[in-house]
């Protein structure tokens, strides 16, 4: 009997991973589907898609798709030349590595074609305060590993109105003072986020970087080592002030809840 011939779809370049500043990019389209014709693996990457919903998969792109505790981008595709014609509203990845951009198009019957030159563009404020939201995580994560490295590092959420890091181990409201101070210092030095790459993530135990392939790290001032894919300012002081807003308990986990200025 002859074996079907498989062809894995194309993944998308991760552009954002090596340029978290750009903002716009000219790159080709890979398909565009109406939602109700995707298979059920990426119908089931959103939830309640309204009428009119389809996705659009890129070689590249420069949006980051919702993961490690930070949103998803929201932006524009437009062909070259042309004003925007799909307003991208959420972007997800799937197991496969490919980006999903799911989205209306001004026009619900045009679909991108194959091959077309197309031109990404991120929503920058979102994306600046998405970043600084994410980097000041790293900042109060390492804060708290400076001051109690006996705590293990449980959950990371870098949501607006939500955004905390969580921990084994108990923390008290007494606490949030000295939290706050390292914080604050750690954001005066203007300390550098380095991003590197490591070929084997496995020397990385207990930080949730085994799988196979590079492992990209985010490291504050070479003072933590972090795996991360997210996306980061350039140095502590452009996360801005960061306020430590709360310190709870919950079945032995501690959280300190933060936030940052909305703008800068
Ligand atoms: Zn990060």
């Amino acid at each position: 009997m002859a074996r079907l011939k498989v062809t894995p779809a194309p993944s998308t370049e991760a552009v954002y991973l090596h340029d978290a500043s750009l903002r716009t990019l000219t790159t080709e389209i890979i398909s565009h589907r109406p939602f109700s014709s995707l298979p059920e693996n990426e119908k089931s990457l959103i939830k309640n898609a309204d009428p009119g919903v389809s996705a659009v998969t890129m070689l590249q792109t420069i949006l980051y798709p919702q993961g490690g505790g930070q949103p998803s981008d929201t932006g524009s595709i437009a062909l070259v030349d042309q004003e925007p014609s799909f307003i991208v509203s959420l972007v997800r990845k799937t197991e496969d590595g490919r980006i999903l951009h799911f989205g209306k198009s001004s026009d619900p019957e045009a679909l991108f074609v194959e091959g077309q030159s197309v031109v990404q563009q991120v929503d920058g404020a979102k994306r600046d305060y998405y970043s600084r939201l994410h980097t000041g995580g790293h900042v109060v994560g390492l804060a708290m590993e400076l001051l109690f490295p006996e705590m293990k590092k449980v959950k990371a959420n870098h949501f607006p109105k939500e955004a905390c890091m969580e921990y084994k181990g108990l923390l008290y409201n007494e606490q949030q003072p000295l939290i706050q101070a390292k914080v604050d210092e750690l954001v005066q030095k203007d300390l550098p986020i380095l991003i590197s790459w490591v070929e084997d993530g496995s020397d990385l135990e207990g930080r949730g970087a085994l799988r196979d392939g590079p492992v990209r790290i985010a490291s504050i001032g070479g003072l933590d080592q972090n795996p991360c894919g997210g996306t980061h300012v350039p140095t502590t002081s452009l996360v801005g002030p960061i306020t430590i807003r709360k310190i709870s308990r919950q079945k032995g986990i501690s959280r300190v809840a933060y936030e940052v200025p909305v703008e800068m």
